[in-house]
């Protein structure tokens, strides 16, 4: 398993399998790995010859008051990460090798990035859908392997694939909790001790609402309340959205037909962590 840093030591890589024939999976990440990511890197490895993961903390998908100076780094657990679930090569580029100091040119999509996180993140979804189309042009994989737990993301990163054809499969992959049904995540690492316990509320109350739908509920307000009232009961946390939408639109609709996206973003302290589930009905 290789390490390397720069965009011609991919290409040289992916060249010389492709020349063997073999195909490639990619596995965009920001690092700091999880159970989560390799659940992705496993699958990548499954179903590919070949397994690319990106390491990358890409400036371009932050907030001026988020939290890219202190997101978490650690390339040594990574790499040992990315090679117990299968992958060959990590690509860990710096800024400079992405962004040419005059860099200028940006991939972007309407309706999917409206809602939900776009609301709340100006230009993140703009920064994300960038990175990724360069990822794709430097690996040219076969498959790419995105999780549920970033479910918008998902739905943005497809609609960019179909609408601009690029020649990749998308393979989306389940979320990945801990045992107490918190989603794993890079950002869980800023929680202390009593906001890891104040966390749980994400999972619950999408149980809760998870639960009334299969009773029968269809009425979006009322299973958002649902969330909302159980999120209010827990003092450390503060709602960012609750928000219920059609799973392929992402627009918000007023009652559960369908496939729908269940989609929550709550911070926990100073802490935003997002949860979501899909439901369909048959
Ligand atoms: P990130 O490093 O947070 O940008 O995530 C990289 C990829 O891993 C994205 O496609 C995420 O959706 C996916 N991912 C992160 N956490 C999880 C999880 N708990 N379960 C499944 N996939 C995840």
């Amino acid at each position: 398993m290789l390490v390397v840093h720069s965009i011609k030591e991919v290409k040289d890589a992916v060249s010389a399998w492709r020349k063997e024939g073999l195909t490639v999976g990619l596995v965009p990440t920001m690092g700091y790995l999880h159970e989560g990511h390799a659940s992705l890197v496993k699958k990548s490895s499954d179903e590919n010859d070949r397994v690319v993961v990106s390491v990358f903390v890409n400036p371009i998908q932050f907030g001026p008051n988020e939290d890219y100076d202190k997101y978490p780094r650690d390339i040594e657990s990574d790499s040992k990460l990315v090679e117990a679930a299968g992958g060959n090569l990590i690509f860990n580029p710096l800024n400079e090798e992405m962004y040419a100091p005059d860099f200028s040119s940006f991939v972007d999509t309407a309706g999917v990035t409206e809602g939900l996180c776009g609301a709340k993140r100006p230009g993140h979804f703009r920064g994300v859908c960038t990175v990724v189309t360069k990822l794709f042009n430097i690996v040219c994989p076969d498959r790419a392997y995105f999780g549920e737990k970033d479910a918008q993301q998902l739905a943005v990163i497809k609609r960019i694939v179909r609408d601009l054809n690029i020649p990749v499969e998308i393979r989306p992959c389940p979320i990945i909790r801990e045992q107490d049904g918190l989603a794993k995540s890079s950002r869980n690492t800023y929680l202390n001790d009593r906001e890891r316990k104040a966390a749980l509320v994400l999972s619950r109350s999408l149980n809760k609402a998870h639960n009334a739908i299969e009773k029968g509920e269809r009425n979006s307000d009322k299973l958002k309340a649902v969330i909302t009232e159980e999120i209010l009961n827990e003092p450390l946390a503060k709602i960012d959205y609750v928000e219920i939408s059609d799973s392929l639109s992402l627009k918000p609709v007023d009652s559960i037909k369908k496939s729908v996206l269940v989609a929550i973003a709550v911070y926990i302290g100073k802490t935003r962590l997002i949860d979501n589930f899909t439901f369909e009905i048959k």
